[in-house]
Protein backbone atom coordinates (compact mmCIF):
# COMPACT_ATOMS: atom_id res chain seq x y z
CA UNK A 1 0.00 0.00 0.00
CA UNK A 2 1.47 3.44 -1.62
CA UNK A 3 1.26 5.47 2.31
CA UNK A 4 1.71 2.56 4.56
CA UNK A 5 4.45 3.52 7.19
CA UNK A 6 4.36 -0.02 8.16
CA UNK A 7 4.68 -1.52 4.39
CA UNK A 8 7.59 1.05 3.80
CA UNK A 9 9.46 -0.36 6.76
CA UNK A 10 9.08 -4.37 5.13
CA UNK A 11 10.04 -2.73 1.87
CA UNK A 12 13.46 -0.73 3.28
CA UNK A 13 11.92 2.27 2.10
CA UNK A 14 11.69 3.25 5.49
CA UNK A 15 14.39 2.17 8.58
CA UNK A 16 13.30 -0.05 11.60
CA UNK A 17 15.11 -2.23 13.93
CA UNK A 18 14.04 -5.47 12.33
CA UNK A 19 14.64 -8.51 15.09
CA UNK A 20 12.74 -11.28 13.18
CA UNK A 21 11.53 -12.10 9.69
CA UNK A 22 9.66 -14.95 8.06
CA UNK A 23 7.63 -15.72 5.19
CA UNK A 24 4.33 -14.22 7.05
CA UNK A 25 5.62 -11.93 9.76
CA UNK A 26 8.25 -9.31 10.81
CA UNK A 27 9.20 -7.80 13.76
CA UNK A 28 11.09 -4.62 14.72
CA UNK A 29 11.01 -2.08 17.65
CA UNK A 30 8.34 0.26 18.11
CA UNK A 31 10.36 4.01 17.69
CA UNK A 32 7.94 5.27 20.59
CA UNK A 33 8.20 2.10 23.62
CA UNK A 34 6.15 1.72 26.37
CA UNK A 35 9.23 0.17 28.02
CA UNK A 36 12.60 -1.05 25.85
CA UNK A 37 12.58 -3.97 23.97
CA UNK A 38 8.92 -2.80 22.93
CA UNK A 39 8.77 -4.36 19.44
CA UNK A 40 5.74 -4.78 16.54
CA UNK A 41 4.66 -8.23 15.08
CA UNK A 42 3.26 -7.45 11.57
CA UNK A 43 2.34 -8.87 8.33
CA UNK A 44 4.46 -8.79 5.57
CA UNK A 45 0.92 -8.60 3.59
CA UNK A 46 -0.88 -5.36 4.03
CA UNK A 47 -4.21 -5.78 5.28
CA UNK A 48 -5.90 -2.66 7.79
CA UNK A 49 -8.26 -4.34 10.06
CA UNK A 50 -8.49 -7.95 11.78
CA UNK A 51 -11.28 -8.16 9.13
CA UNK A 52 -9.24 -8.43 6.45
CA UNK A 53 -6.11 -10.39 8.02
CA UNK A 54 -6.01 -13.68 6.80
CA UNK A 55 -6.67 -16.13 10.12
CA UNK A 56 -3.60 -17.97 9.31
CA UNK A 57 -1.25 -15.17 9.22
CA UNK A 58 -3.08 -13.83 12.21
CA UNK A 59 -2.00 -17.28 14.11
CA UNK A 60 1.43 -16.91 12.70
CA UNK A 61 1.60 -13.19 14.12
CA UNK A 62 0.84 -14.67 17.76
CA UNK A 63 3.09 -17.56 17.32
CA UNK A 64 5.89 -14.91 16.65
CA UNK A 65 4.84 -12.66 19.00
CA UNK A 66 5.15 -15.90 21.61
CA UNK A 67 8.57 -16.53 20.88
CA UNK A 68 9.24 -12.54 20.80
CA UNK A 69 7.99 -12.36 24.52
CA UNK A 70 10.63 -15.67 25.08
CA UNK A 71 13.06 -13.51 23.54
CA UNK A 72 12.32 -10.52 26.32
CA UNK A 73 12.18 -12.78 29.06
CA UNK A 74 16.06 -13.87 27.99
CA UNK A 75 17.71 -11.36 29.96
CA UNK A 76 18.89 -8.41 27.58
CA UNK A 77 16.10 -5.69 28.80
CA UNK A 78 14.31 -5.64 32.05
CA UNK A 79 11.80 -7.75 31.57
CA UNK A 80 9.92 -9.16 34.89
CA UNK A 81 6.48 -9.82 32.70
CA UNK A 82 4.88 -9.27 28.87
CA UNK A 83 1.86 -7.22 27.57
CA UNK A 84 0.26 -8.39 24.08
CA UNK A 85 -2.08 -5.10 22.65
CA UNK A 86 -3.57 -4.92 19.02
CA UNK A 87 -5.60 -1.82 18.82
CA UNK A 88 -8.75 -2.87 15.47
CA UNK A 89 -10.17 0.33 14.81
CA UNK A 90 -9.76 4.12 15.43
CA UNK A 91 -12.12 3.78 18.28
CA UNK A 92 -9.93 0.79 20.20
CA UNK A 93 -6.61 3.43 19.52
CA UNK A 94 -5.01 2.42 16.48
CA UNK A 95 -2.82 4.80 14.59
CA UNK A 96 -1.34 2.86 11.86
CA UNK A 97 -3.86 1.04 9.34
CA UNK A 98 -1.33 -1.70 8.81
CA UNK A 99 -2.44 -4.61 11.37
CA UNK A 100 0.26 -4.97 14.52
CA UNK A 101 1.21 -6.80 17.34
CA UNK A 102 2.28 -4.89 20.34
CA UNK A 103 4.42 -6.62 22.45
CA UNK A 104 6.44 -5.33 25.29
CA UNK A 105 8.06 -5.90 28.48
CA UNK A 106 6.64 -5.16 31.68
CA UNK A 107 8.57 -4.65 35.42
CA UNK A 108 7.69 -3.44 38.64
CA UNK A 109 7.18 0.13 38.79
CA UNK A 110 7.11 1.00 35.31
CA UNK A 111 5.05 3.91 33.81
CA UNK A 112 2.28 1.96 31.56
CA UNK A 113 -0.97 1.94 33.33
CA UNK A 114 -4.25 0.63 31.40
CA UNK A 115 -7.08 2.37 33.86
CA UNK A 116 -11.03 1.56 32.99
CA UNK A 117 -13.70 3.54 32.83
CA UNK A 118 -15.99 3.69 36.27
CA UNK A 119 -18.61 2.19 34.14
CA UNK A 120 -16.83 -0.75 33.49
CA UNK A 121 -16.15 -1.28 37.21
CA UNK A 122 -19.44 -2.66 37.61
CA UNK A 123 -19.69 -6.30 37.30
CA UNK A 124 -23.11 -7.15 35.03
CA UNK A 125 -25.55 -10.06 36.44
CA UNK A 126 -25.03 -13.48 34.87
CA UNK A 127 -28.42 -12.94 32.96
CA UNK A 128 -26.87 -9.77 31.51
CA UNK A 129 -23.85 -11.68 30.81
CA UNK A 130 -25.68 -14.64 29.33
CA UNK A 131 -28.01 -12.17 27.34
CA UNK A 132 -24.71 -10.64 25.71
CA UNK A 133 -22.87 -13.77 24.90
CA UNK A 134 -26.41 -14.62 23.04
CA UNK A 135 -26.30 -12.16 21.39
CA UNK A 136 -22.92 -12.33 19.73
CA UNK A 137 -22.96 -15.82 19.27
CA UNK A 138 -25.28 -14.68 16.80
CA UNK A 139 -22.82 -13.26 15.15
CA UNK A 140 -19.96 -15.86 15.33
P1 LIG B 1 -1.28 1.78 17.35
O1 LIG B 1 -1.62 3.01 18.16
O2 LIG B 1 -1.75 1.89 15.93
O3 LIG B 1 -1.68 0.50 18.02
O4 LIG B 1 0.31 1.74 17.37
C1 LIG B 1 1.12 2.24 16.36
C2 LIG B 1 2.52 2.11 16.87
O5 LIG B 1 3.41 2.28 15.78
C3 LIG B 1 2.90 3.16 17.92
O6 LIG B 1 3.30 2.51 19.12
C4 LIG B 1 4.03 3.93 17.27
O7 LIG B 1 5.04 4.31 18.17
C5 LIG B 1 4.54 2.97 16.22
N1 LIG B 1 5.10 3.64 15.06
C6 LIG B 1 4.53 4.64 14.34
N2 LIG B 1 5.33 5.00 13.31
C7 LIG B 1 6.42 4.20 13.39
C8 LIG B 1 7.60 4.10 12.59
O8 LIG B 1 7.81 4.81 11.62
N3 LIG B 1 8.50 3.15 12.96
C9 LIG B 1 8.30 2.34 14.05
N4 LIG B 1 9.26 1.45 14.32
N5 LIG B 1 7.20 2.40 14.81
C10 LIG B 1 6.27 3.33 14.49
ZN1 LIG C 1 0.79 -1.66 5.05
Amino acid sequence: MDNCIFCKILAKQLPSSRLYEDDHCTAFLDIRPVNPGHLLVIPNKHAASLAELDPDTGAQMFRVGQRMARALRGGSVRCEGVNFHMADGSAAGQEVFHVHLHVFPRFAGDAFRVTLGSTLKNSPTKAELDAIAEKLSANL
